[in-house]
This record gives C-alpha cells, sequence and structure tokens, in this order.
C-alpha cells in the first residue's frame, strides 16, 4: 500500500534523527523493569538527571517492590522530595509497588493494558517500559516529542495521545522506539523549549516552524490537551 505524502514526510525526517541521535534508549538509571518503572513515575515534571540522583537511595532503601509498598508514605516522600510533585509522586510508586506484588507476582507486566492500570503510570511510561524492559516496539511521547511533533508540523497540536497515532501510522514499528528516541534527543539538543536552535537543526530544511521564535509562534505556545491520570502528572 502507498503511505499518503503526510506519512512519507514523517518517516523520512525520523530516518535522518534515528541516524544523527542513536542512543535508542532512555538516559534514566535503571538496572531493573522495577526500577526503570519507578523512575519513569518520578521523571514526571522532572528531568532525568534530578531522577538519577534521587534513585540510588531510593532503591537502596526499598530494592524490590514488596519493600516499596511496606514503606511508609511520609519516608518515601522524603526521599523522592526533590523530584517535585512529591506527595503524588509517592502515593504512586507505593501504590504500584502495591498493585505489582498484589496482582503480578511482584513483576513488572510486559503489556500496555496491563501497565497503565497502575498508579501513575500512562501510555509514555508503560512504552517506555515494554520498549526499554521488553524489547517491544513503543512510542514514547514525552513533553519534549509533543513539542517537535508540532513544531515540525507532524500533528497540529501536542495532544500525546493523537501524536502517538500519527507516529505509529506513519512509521513500521520496527522503528518506533528508534523514532521516538531520536525525537526526545532533538527536543533536548537542539529544538528546545526555550530557545530552539534552528540553524543548526539537521531537519531544518524540512521544518515548516524554521526560524519562529518566540511570540510570532503561538503554536509552539499551545499546551498538550489534559491526557493526565488522575493519579498524577505524567510528561
Ligand atoms: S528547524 Fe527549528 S523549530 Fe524546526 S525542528 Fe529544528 S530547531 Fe525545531
Amino acid at each position: 500500500m502507498v503511505k499518503p505524502a503526510a506519512d512519507e514526510r514523517i518517516s523520512g525526517i525520523s530516518e535522518i534523527l534515528e541516524g544523527i541521535f542513536t542512543d535508542a534508549k532512555p538516559l534514566l538509571a535503571f538496572s531493573s523493569c522495577y526500577e526503570l518503572l519507578v523512575a519513569v513515575i518520578l521523571s514526571a515534571q522532572c528531568t532525568d538527571d534530578q531522577v538519577n540522583l534521587v534513585t540510588p537511595a531510593l532503591f537502596e532503601k526499598w530494592p524490590t517492590p514488596a519493600a516499596l509498598a511496606a514503606a511508609p508514605i511520609a519516608e518515601i516522600e522524603t526521599t523522592i522530595r526533590s523530584t517535585g510533585f512529591f506527595r503524588i509522586k509517592a502515593r504512586s510508586i507505593s501504590g504500584s509497588a502495591r498493585m505489582l506484588v498484589d496482582r503480578f507476582g511482584s513483576r513488572v507486566p510486559d503489556t500496555i493494558d496491563q501497565l497503565v492500570t497502575l498508579p501513575g503510570v500512562g501510555r509514555k511510561t508503560a512504552n517506555l517500559v515494554v520498549s526499554a524492559c521488553f524489547g517491544k516496539p513503543g512510542i514514547i511521547v514525552d513533553t519534549h516529542v509533543s513539542r517537535v511533533c508540532a513544531r515540525l508540523g507532524f500533528s497540529v497540536d501536542r495532544d500525546p495521545g493523537d501524536i502517538e497515532r500519527i507516529l505509529a501510522a506513519a512509521l513500521p514499528p520496527d522503528r518506533w522506539t528508534a523514532a521516538s528516541h531520536a525525537l526526545n534527543r532533538l527536543g533536548k539538543r537542539v529544538c528546545t523549549a526555550r530557545k530552539p536552535d534552528c540553524p543548526g537543526c539537521p531537519v531544518g530544511p524540512r521544518c515548516p516552524s524554521l526560524g519562529r521564535t518566540g511570540e510570532t509562534d503561538r503554536a509552539w505556545l499551545k499546551p498538550p490537551r489534559q491526557t493526565r491520570k488522575a493519579s498524577g502528572p505524567e510528561a
């Protein structure tokens, strides 16, 4: 089947980025699926570097889902305080740990449908876990990917659900993970929120937002629609 022109364009731009940003893995430090799950929940509205400063102490105190499930909430809050939204996140990781123990035999489930039943876990987290832990295709739409996809004209707004569907339609599953990590790196290193480096951008000639900055580009400032779970932020 011949792909529509929009899909061809997305695939072509993503291919360029996949060839440049080849580190298709999370920037969060982890040594197990349990640790990755907790780290991703903590990374909402927080930098990966800050999460990586907090998690060694967290996992030393509570190295398993059972240990974390039994931990006092106040102590969890104190340990993760510097990641922001610490009360919500403490409840999320405690509740997720309890659910892992009670429903999943203390193991992290390997399907998106099961993962999103855990407190604090949305599709971004679930896609990251299935791809990084289980080698399955995952489209990880975080705040950087949302912003970059809107600027590149892949989507009309920054809604993560829409962007996931658009990328899934345009790319074969075996490129989903690499493409979303590459879009993330472009957003973190080049197409930053406040000061995109358009002259140095590897896909600048293909970008409809090239050189459009600040007040003149309202689309850039348009926030994503609210798709967060009631249990906490995810971005
Ligand atoms: S050309 Fe500018 S706005 Fe477009 S993707 Fe590159 S850095 Fe972002």
